[in-house]
């Protein structure tokens, strides 16, 4: 299966730009949504949270305090090696499983954290969906509800805006209208079919 990896910083853009892609026909498969079901009710993760932090750790429904975890992580890193430790083989895992399941020409596998995760390595190209951090910001705050210096937090947590670009081998710009993206998108579409058939011959 020939992967294309998406990534971009919070409110870059990258969910809007996979479902242009998801309508030609392309799987679009989310590292977030994967990290939620790792740690569904039930689950041997959330168990383990459960049984290191006690029941402070899950809400009164029974799935996990995600507020609560990030701010215990954010403070001592020392934690933030245990939860990825425990979080990072089962999610690589089911990502593997669904990246081998996918039947459309190539496949996406959308991550914010794609480069801090290295998962790259399951990626045979790369694309960036760059925004300036300004505006990054205000579509943030405007889709989160949240202050700026929220935003600023989680920005100042994720990989520089130079460290994507270094990394990307492809750029979509993102600052303008969401009608600039459709014929970015149609243009590299066209490219990575062309790059996935010869990869796959
Ligand atoms: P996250 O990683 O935080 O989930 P994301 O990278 O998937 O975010 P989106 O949710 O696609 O980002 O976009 C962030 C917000 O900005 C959304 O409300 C989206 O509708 C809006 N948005 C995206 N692109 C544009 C654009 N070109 N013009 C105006 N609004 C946009």
């Amino acid at each position: 299966m020939w992967v294309l990896g998406v990534t971009g910083g919070i409110g870059s853009g990258k969910t809007t730009v996979t479902n242009l892609f998801a309508e030609y026909g392309i799987e679009v498969i989310d590292a977030d949504l994967i990290a939620r079901a790792v740690m569904a009710p039930g689950s041997a993760a959330l168990t383990a949270v459960n049984e290191r932090y006690g029941p402070q750790a899950l809400l009164a429904d029974g799935n996990l305090n995600r507020g609560w975890l990030r701010e215990r992580v954010f403070s001592d890193p020392s934690e933030k090696t245990w939860l990825n430790q425990l979080t990072h083989p089962l999610i690589r895992q089911k990502l593997l499983e669904q990246l081998e399941q996918a039947r459309s020409p190539y496949v996406i596998l959308s991550a914010p954290l794609l480069i801090e995760n290295k998962l790259t390595a399951l990626c045979d190209r790369v694309l960036l969906v760059d925004v300036s951090p300004a505006v990054q910001r205000e579509r943030t705050v405007a889709r989160d509800q949240v202050s700026s210096a929220q935003v600023d937090a989680i920005m100042q947590v994720q990989a520089s805006r130079q460290e994507r670009l270094a990394v990307a081998d492809d750029i979509i710009h993102n600052d303008g209208p969401l009608a600039d993206l459709s014929p970015q998108v149609q243009h590299l579409h066209e490219l990575y079919l062309t790059l996935a058939s010869k990869a796959l011959q």
